[in-house]
């Protein structure tokens, strides 16, 4: 059940019982989760990790004609220059006019982690304000601002009334969750809270498609069954955002990103969730048209539409899967894309060598098990026999690669990519993931794979050139899940530590 009445969501380990530590198969991890039988643990070392204030940022910094404030130390907002560099070429792709990324941090001090950095903040919000004149700000709050405990809401509602505009605090401290991906949902509390309103008028063509700042798949897709996709919440603006309770349903690209606010959606405005799997492979597609025709009364067409474009794809595919067939592939990405590209893969006949994701949620909001990604991969594909969960730590997936040999390495983090390169592996980077949905999308991964295949050489010359960073002693621990603790598993690690 969401709570929009609250401040905050409450992190994903509480209310979701997340993990990043596991190694097994993936019945194994299902059966687990459906009685939330595995707890938080953590790694005996940690390389790495990300932070919940870079996720707010991923969705904040990217809303058209918003401005964000990083009420946090100067460092924390490193992201801002990489998302100016993706968003307006994002934008140009989807057709859409150029975009800015309107950010300020009130670049908090030593000093006023004593005095408190609320005026700073003010100071901050007017000059957001003067220079940007936003349609609203978002202030994203940080480890420091959280330890030192600044009342960031108050100064939300006191300029909100002042300035006419909504002012969102999101509450995204990088200390406040292991799981990274509480950053999406505090951002989408903030919009679900203060800009999103009730539907004036009800559009029984519209769409709400929660993503990134990727292609436009989607719409094609959708326009076949007469529909039309509102991608959101990157690119859109702030008028968008208002309006998502007018759409006749709710899809996503991953439970990961978007199943809060769709369950919120779902919940106050009664914009009903697409309750099954994403359209990433054949029958993903077929089953999740049939459940978006049948929330939009178009169960008349959907089948013919089905059934000609298998025809329409047909031969491409057979093609694609021929020159694939046996392929040994490893994903290493988030938790339920892992699931949607493994489902594509799988689809392409490649042999999925292992699966490694960097959290695990044990359940979804509002608890539907049709949303449960990994149960859904293991009932339509079989067994996962190299599962494991791992927040990111080059080291430990350093040794899975090895391990595993694969002939090819999929990730969906750019930084991901340095590891597969440092042992030869084509390494291909899925940063586009609306690029792959739908029949044409899966098509297009095939190509893609294939083409990623050609760098092998490339790859190769490029780990001769490597060294490798980790002492003797890692390299020839048997164990990867070494330094991984009170899982449940067989890892050594529970009475012994070592150094990498
Ligand atoms: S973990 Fe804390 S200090 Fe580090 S980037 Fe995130 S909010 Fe900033």
């Amino acid at each position: 059940m969401v709570n929009l009445e609250l401040s905050e969501v409450e992190v994903r380990e509480r209310r979701l019982k997340s993990i990043i530590s596991y190694h097994g198969t993936g019945q194994d991890l299902c059966e687990r989760s459906r009685n939330r039988q595995l707890t938080l643990t953590e790694r005996s070392f940690g390389q790495c990790s990300d932070c919940s204030q870079g996720c707010g940022q991923t969705l904040t910094y990217v809303i058209r004609g918003a401005a964000v404030i990083d009420h946090a130390p100067i460092g924390c907002s490193s992201g801002a220059g990489a998302a100016s560099l993706t968003v307006d070429v994002s934008a140009r792709a989807r057709g859409l006019p150029p975009q800015e990324v309107h950010v300020l941090s009130t670049n908090i001090q030593e000093k006023d982690t004593v005095y408190g950095g609320l005026e700073k903040l003010r100071a901050t919000i007017y000059e957001a304000k003067r220079r940007f004149d936003p349609s609203a700000i978002f202030v994203l709050s940080s480890c420091a601002a959280g330890i030192v405990g600044d009342d960031i809401e108050s100064v939300a509602d006191e300029l909100q009334e002042e300035l006419g505009i909504p002012v969102v605090p999101v509450f995204c401290e990088g200390f406040k969750s292991r799981i990274w991906s509480s950053g999406f949902d505090a951002a989408f509390h903030g919009i679900l809270t203060r800009i999103v309103k009730a539907p004036v008028k009800k559009q029984p063509d519209l769409v709400n498609v929660f993503n990134f700042e990727g292609s436009d798949t989607f719409g094609p897709l959708l326009g076949k069954l007469g529909l039309r996709a509102n991608y959101v919440v990157p690119l859109a603006d702030v008028e968008t955002l208002e309006k998502l309770s007018e759409a006749a349903c709710t899809t996503h690209i991953c439970e990961t990103l978007a199943m809060y606010p769709a369950a919120a959606l779902e919940q106050e405005y009664g914009v009903p969730e697409v309750k099954s799997p994403p359209p990433f492979g054949v029958q993903w597609t077929d089953n999740w048209l049939r459940e978006v025709a049948r929330l939009t009364g178009r169960e008349e067409i959907v089948e013919d539409l089905i059934q000609s474009e298998h025809e329409r794809v047909n031969e491409e595919l057979t093609q694609v899967r021929e020159q694939l067939k046996g392929k040994r592939i490893y994903i290493f990405a988030g938790d339920s894309y892992a699931h949607s590209i493994a489902n594509m893969l799988l689809d392409l006949g490649l042999d999925l060598v292992g699966i490694t994701t960097l959290h695990h949620d044990q359940t979804t909001d509002g608890g539907t098990e049709s949303l449960d990604s990994l149960g859904n991969l293991v009932a339509s594909k079989g067994e996962i026999g190299n599962y494991s969960v791992c927040n990111k730590q080059p080291y430990q997936v350093f040794k899975l690669l090895k391990d595993a040999r694969p002939d090819i390495l999929i990730v969906r983090h750019m930084n991901m990519t340095i590891t597969g390169a440092k042992l030869g592996i084509p390494t291909m980077n899925d940063g586009d993931v609306n690029i792959s949905a739908g029949y044409d999308g899966l098509v297009r991964l095939g190509k893609r794979l294939l083409d990623a295949l050609k760098t092998k050489k490339l790859f190769e010359n490029i780990s001769r050139h490597c060294e490798s960073p980790y002492t003797t002693w890692w390299l020839e621990q048997a164990d990867p899940f070494f330094f991984e603790k009170n899982t449940g598993g067989d890892s050594a690690a529970d009475t012994d530590d070592g150094e990498l």
